[in-house]
């Protein structure tokens, strides 16, 4: 159908990270239907030097401009532009030859690029999260305006979008499964001692420190809940997490007729960011496939938000509305690095997110500025709660 067309030109934001490396993987499975247009990193420039080298993308961004002396001695003999900085970030995405943008980059840091590319008119594949979590209202009153489509990539966001495509009625309610992280079957005791270490042995997904940390305390599911309101127009009250620890199904929709809907797979990314990059197609893959005589049981069990507040605290924020996401995003970015480094408790993230949340000023109908605003205010006061633990 499109055999004859030219390679999609795609954009990475954050190509050295869990989700970009796998797009990669992706884009070398179809060399014929994508390449790699821009590659982006934060700091690990010679991850990024040996990417550039083995897919020539026209341009490469280094976030940290510490960094750009070393990238570019290390890319001088190869055609690619090499660029610095945030701002780099935003105008990489502009330009004329990029047909898609991944967001693959993590955190708040996300947003900024996200909106340069709308505003550039690029279709989205949108992995980072936070930007739906801090901004969705805002993203999507862009996408309107630019008539830009946001393609999921979160597996969960992808399993539901997989669901309703074809359908013409409503959404009567979300399953959004969650593995329920590796401290699913931990009491509040056990919770008050855990390691980052412990934390970072993710069940069923191999993925980045912070989202992996997330996943932990759910927050994670708090955000996608988040996530799945402004990207599928559902408010909350029906939007169902479902602790389901197999991860086999992605996510499910129920309609007015109590038809359920789900998409099953074994869980790997690049199928949700290969179906994101294609769409509306499906293209093949070498990927496993699922075993149905190995898979056993699959469970289901409601959530517990007395042991995982966070997710909670995620579902108070949509109903307060507002710039009280942001807040919670803001804060909850604070306090994943702090446990990471070892300078707060397990069962303190909550407590912090939740007094950041309570302590910063509300805004009810935020413009971008109060955005940046309330993220630097939130991440202000997170810290010093953070200080007095
Ligand atoms: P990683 O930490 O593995 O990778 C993040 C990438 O972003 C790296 O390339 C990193 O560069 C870059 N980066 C980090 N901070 C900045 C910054 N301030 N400015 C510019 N670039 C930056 O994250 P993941 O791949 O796990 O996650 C990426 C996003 O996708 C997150 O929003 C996450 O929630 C979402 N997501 C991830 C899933 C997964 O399976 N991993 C699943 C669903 C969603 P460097 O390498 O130099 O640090
Ligand atoms: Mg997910």
């Amino acid at each position: 159908m499109t055999q004859n067309t030219s390679p999609k030109q795609i954009a990475i934001l954050g190509s050295t990270g869990s989700i970009g490396t796998q797009a990669l993987q992706v884009i070398a499975e179809h060399p014929d239907r994508f390449e790699a247009r821009v590659l982006t990193a934060n700091n690990r420039w010679k991850e990024l030097a040996a990417q550039a080298r083995q897919f020539r993308p026209a341009a490469v961004v280094i976030a940290n401009e510490q960094h750009y002396e070393a990238l570019s001695d290390a890319l001088a003999d190869l055609p690619i532009a090499v660029y610095a900085g945030a701002e780099a970030l935003c105008q990489v995405v502009e330009g004329s030859e990029v047909d898609m943008v991944l967001t693959a980059m993590v955190g708040f840091a996300g947003l900024q690029p996200t909106i340069a590319a709308i505003k550039a008119r690029k279709p989205i594949a949108l992995a980072n999260k936070e930007t739906m979590v801090v901004a969705g209202e805002l993203i999507n009153r862009l996408c309107r305006q630019f008539e830009v489509p946001l393609l999921p990539v979160d597996s969960e966001h992808s399993a539901i979008f997989q669901s309703i495509m074809g359908e013409v009625s409503p959404i009567e309610k979300i399953i959004l499964t969650a593995s329920g992280g590796p401290f699913r079957t931990f009491t509040l005791q056990q919770l008050e001692d855990v390691t980052p270490a412990m934390a970072l042995h993710h069940p069923n997904w191999d993925m980045g420190a912070k989202i992996t940390i997330d996943s932990a305390t759910m927050m994670n599911k708090g955000f996608e809940v988040i996530e799945a309101k402004w990207l599928f127009g559902v408010e909350p009250e029906r939007i169902q997490v479902v602790v389901h620890p197999q991860s086999v199904v992605h996510s499910a929709v129920q309609f007015a007729d109590g038809a359920v809907k789900a998409q099953l797979g074994v869980p790997d990314m690049r199928v949700p960011i290969q179906l994101a990059f294609s769409f509306p197609e499906r293209l093949p893959s070498s990927f496993d496939r699922l075993d149905w005589f190995a898979l056993h049981s699959l469970t289901f069990e409601r959530p517990d938000v007395e042991r995982f507040r966070c997710l909670a605290l995620a579902y108070e924020s949509l109903h307060r509305g507002g710039n009280a996401p942001c807040v919670v995003n803001a804060a909850n970015e604070i306090v994943n690095r702090a446990f990471l480094e070892g300078r707060c408790r397990f069962l303190d993230m909550p407590d912090i997110i939740e007094k950041t949340m309570h302590k910063a000023p509300f805004i009810e109908q935020p413009t971008y500025d109060d955005y940046l605003q309330s993220d630097c205010e939130a991440r202000r006061i997170a810290v010093s709660l953070l200080g007095r633990k």
